[in-house]
């Protein structure tokens, strides 16, 4: 093998993916003073942290005794690297090559050399590709109920979930919350979720399970108001639904690397014996990517940990560890808690010139009365989109100089505004000037997308 060059354009070793897997690994290494890079992800492959960011409670994770939210969990491991030194980038990675030492990856951003990697890019939730399935997405079928389920079209509606796994289980108890009925779509004669997720299921008589059951397509208007099932592949019926919601299972996210690693029978990428090493020497992969069994956050975590000290032993071997040395031993404290409250801005509390505040108040005041631009994020309690896109957001604003000012409705809390705003997912962004409505958009976005728009309205 060809010996890989040294010097400081090249990073001892790139994290790809932000999820339990790609924070420990970051985690690790940081503190092994090797200041990894992590590519977090941003559109590709879901979510910037992760599965667990479309997840609420979180109980089996140890060390949280009471359960923690899923994009709580995840913003406490992303401080945790951020404070030992790990660098982020919010892109995806568009392509490795692998053929060339160091490798080279290749970012919206740009390219970065990198003298090893630890692929942690996880899986993504499988779509069905029913009949009607591309006209009713986000007008009723959704494959995140924990992000969209309170969405105020769903409220006291009758809702479908389609799986038999653990996310399929925890969504439909979750939907109860909202829905009047929650029937859970089974296609075989048994749910393969753990004991106590299934005896969730069982106890709360808001669900019916329909075993041997197959959705087969989406009907309505505008809305999703019906699906076609199918039940033993024998008999069809209509059930009337207005949220249709996927937990069937993903798949890894391996695309990105064109081939050039061996992948197993399922596309999962191969490791010896729970060993991380990879096809090619100097890869390491970690979490859900190379993991079709156990797929939890704590074996992601671990996972993450054996790549971090495999890539470090191995940095080490080919004598290419180029370590920092630390000012202080102990970095400064990252104030992260998981127990953020933020409070909504009431007559006393709320603030006319403030850059960002909370709740329906502050949305009333500054529309009728604020002369700058306003951007309003609609969000719900355990989104994790709305976890990534909310400094996002509030870096925009910091960045225009008080220019625009933001506001944040929780639409579980505020579900009549969330109501005339026409909300039917979250997040969910608005941008108003002189009342009248600029620019919408749904999901996470880069933050250029934001700021040109709100620059564009402020010439
Ligand atoms: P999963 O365990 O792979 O389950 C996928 C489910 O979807 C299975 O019941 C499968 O049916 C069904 N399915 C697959 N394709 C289908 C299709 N075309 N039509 C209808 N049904 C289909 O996935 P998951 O529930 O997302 O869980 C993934 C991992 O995360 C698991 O290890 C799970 O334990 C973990 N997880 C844990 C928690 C928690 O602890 N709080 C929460 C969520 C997930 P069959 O059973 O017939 O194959």
């Amino acid at each position: 093998m060809e010996k890989p060059e040294s010097n400081s354009d090249i990073e001892n070793v790139v994290i790809i993916g932000s999820g339990p897997a790609g924070y420990t690994a970051a985690i690790y290494a940081a503190r092994a003073n090797l200041q990894p890079l992590l590519v977090t992800g941003f559109n590709s492959g879901g979510i910037p942290g992760g599965q667990l960011m479309t997840t609420t409670f979180v109980e089996n994770f140890p060390g949280f005794p009471d359960g923690v939210l899923g994009p709580d969990l995840m913003d406490l491991m992303k401080a945790q690297a951020v404070r030992w030194g790990t660098k982020l980038i919010e892109s995806d990675v568009s392509s490795v090559d692998t053929t060339k030492r160091p490798f080279e990856l290749k970012t919206l951003e740009g390219s970065i050399k990198a003298n090893s990697i630890i692929l942690a890019t996880g899986a993504s939730a499988n779509r069905l590709g029913i009949i009607g399935e591309e006209k009713f997405w986000s007008k009723g079928i959704s494959a995140c109920a924990i992000c969209d389920g309170a969405t105020p079209q769903f409220r006291n509606e009758e809702l479908a979930v389609i799986g038999g796994g653990d996310s399929a289980c925890e969504e439909a108890v979750y939907l109860t919350k909202y829905g009047s009925r929650v029937h859970l779509l089974v296609r075989s004669n048994k749910l393969r979720a753990s004991a106590s997720m299934i005896d969730r299921v069982k106890a709360n008589s808001k669900i019916t399970i329909h075993w041997n059951t197959s959705a087969r397509e989406a009907l309505g208007s505008d809305w999703l108001e019906k699906i076609k099932i199918s039940e033993s592949e024998k008999i069809f019926k209509e059930l009337e639904v207005k949220g249709l919601f996927y937990a069937i299972g993903h798949t890894p996210n391996t695309s990105f690397l064109n081939n050039q690693i061996e992948v197993d029978n399922r596309g999962y990428i191969k490791c010896d014996g729970g060993r991380p090493e990879t096809s090619i020497s100097g890869i390491f992969a970690a979490g859900d990517v190379s993991d079709s069994e156990w797929r939890q956050g704590v074996t992601a975590a671990g996972s993450g940990c054996m790549a971090a000290l495999a890539a470090e032993r191995w940095l080490s071997e080919k004598e290419l560890s180029r370590k920092i040395t630390r000012e202080k031993p102990d970095p400064d404290k990252s104030n992260a808690t998981n127990n953020i409250v933020d409070e909504d801005a009431n007559e006393e509390t709320f603030d006319f010139n403030s850059d960002w505040q909370k709740g329906s108040y502050a949305l009333r005041k500054l529309y009728h009365e604020s002369a700058k631009p306003i951007l309003v994020i609609f969000s719900s309690p355990s989104c994790g989109p709305c976890h990534v896109l909310k400094p996002q957001l509030k870096r925009v604003i910091s960045e225009l100089n008080g220019k625009v000012q933001g506001v944040e409705i929780d639409i579980d809390k505020d579900q009549v505004v969330a109501q005339q705003a026409g909300i039917n997912g979250t997040p969910t962004v608005q941008l108003f000037k002189d009342k009248l409505l600029k620019r919408q958009w749904k999901g996470v976005k880069q933050r250029s997308e934001f700021k040109d728009a709100i620059k564009a309205i402020l010439k």
